[in-house]
């Protein structure tokens, strides 16, 4: 058996393990053509069947309506906070934000590039521990643009906004697409880059309503607009091509699994242990974001002192719990337990926090 550790880093992050073992078995002959998939024309029909079946699969798992599009691009996320306003930005409108920590930051300073930005509201008061509930989103604007699961402070939308009719909500779920079911018709956009919950590093897969890709604007360089990319079946360039084979795999691992619904009660169970671990500690251990607005997916907390907390993680690595030291941002701790952590890996970290806390409280 090959070494394997419980991973816990924001991202990348843990694959299933039977999809990584698929790409071992297919990496020299992929679908019997003596190539790897990194090596065979991506014009051929065995890979135009693995782009396919990929998107069988996310469209599947998602419910994703006929007149949404399906796009697998390069550039990660990042890429995505610029190519939302340049795509949906309207002459005359603001577009709205709500800044709920350095990813939404992010999305904003990009779209500041492009036009007039209105933040509704923001959570920065409080060390972006909570997702904001009082805002007006304006009848008038472009879109919203939210981020749904915020990996450095451990904080997730758990009630939606509800803009009005045709304000398009636009939202990043880079950290927790597939962790919960959602209604993709009461989203204009969503975008996520692959390696928290999909995939590897290297493929951000935007999911959009037809409707909007004619706002972009005619001479918009052609590699920024998501309409060429949609015509041309997210084949105008070379794609990322191993990235979206290794989506495949694990989307179809979450097919076999069960589906969305199974993915988010399994993560429910999960994040419960941990959360338990925090709230039990008598404040040994420090949750960061408040109760309302914690995340299923990265569980962020502190401790007494930063010399307490390089210990645990020094621990931590030791029993083969990997990646446990928090955002540089934000400091702390943070375990990210995405839709691949397997539930023995999330008791085994429970285990040894409460013993760590018996040992040095
Ligand atoms: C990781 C992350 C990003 C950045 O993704 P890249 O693919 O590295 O550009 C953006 N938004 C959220 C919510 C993230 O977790």
């Amino acid at each position: 058996m090959t070494k394997r550790v419980y991973n816990f880093y924001a991202g990348p992050a843990t694959l299933p393990l039977p999809a990584l073992e698929k790409a071992k078995e297919d990496l020299l002959n992929f679908e019997n053509t003596g190539m790897s998939v990194m090596e065979i024309s991506h014009r051929s029909k065995e890979w135009q069947n693995e782009m396919d079946a990929a998107d069988a699969l996310i469209r599947d798992l998602m419910k994703i309506p006929n007149d949404y599009q399906v796009l697998w691009l390069g550039g990660g996320a990042s890429t995505q906070f610029l190519m939302t306003a340049v795509n949906l930005q309207v002459e005359g409108k603001p577009m709205e934000y709500i800044n709920t920590g350095g990813w939404s930051s992010k999305a904003i300073k990009e779209a500041k590039l492009y036009g007039n930005v209105n933040v509704i509201a923001s959570s920065e008061d409080d060390k972006f521990r909570y997702i904001p509930k009082d805002y007006n989103i304006s009848d008038n604007a472009a879109y919203l643009h939210i981020t749904s699961n915020n990996t450095l402070y451990g904080t997730e939308w758990h009630h939606w906004p509800t803009p009005p009719s045709d304000v398009p909500l636009v939202v990043d779920m880079s950290s927790d697409l597939i962790a919960r079911p959602v209604n993709v018709k009461d989203y204009g956009a969503i975008y996520a880059g692959a390696q928290k919950n999909l995939g590897p590093a290297g493929v951000t897969l935007v999911i959009v309503r037809e409707d909007l890709l004619n706002r972009v604007p005619e001479n918009t360089p052609s590699m920024l607009k998501w309409s060429i990319h949609a015509e041309k079946g997210s084949m105008y360039n070379t794609p990322p091509v191993f990235p979206i084979y290794m989506c495949k795999q694990s989307l179809q691992y979450w097919k076999d699994f069960g589906g969305v619904e199974k993915i988010e009660k399994l993560n429910r169970e999960k994040a419960k242990i941990l959360y338990d671990v925090i709230d039990q500690s008598d404040g040994f251990y420090k949750g960061h974001a408040r109760e309302d607005s914690r995340s299923l997916m990265n569980v962020t907390f502190t401790m007494a002192s930063d010399e307490i907390e390089s210990k645990c993680v020094t621990e931590g690595t030791k029993r083969d719990l990997i990646g446990l030291k928090g955002h540089r941002s934000v400091g702390g701790m943070r375990a990210s337990i995405y839709n691949a952590m397997p539930i023995e890996g999330v008791r085994a970290l429970a285990e040894f926090l409460t013993e760590f806390k018996e040992s040095n409280q």
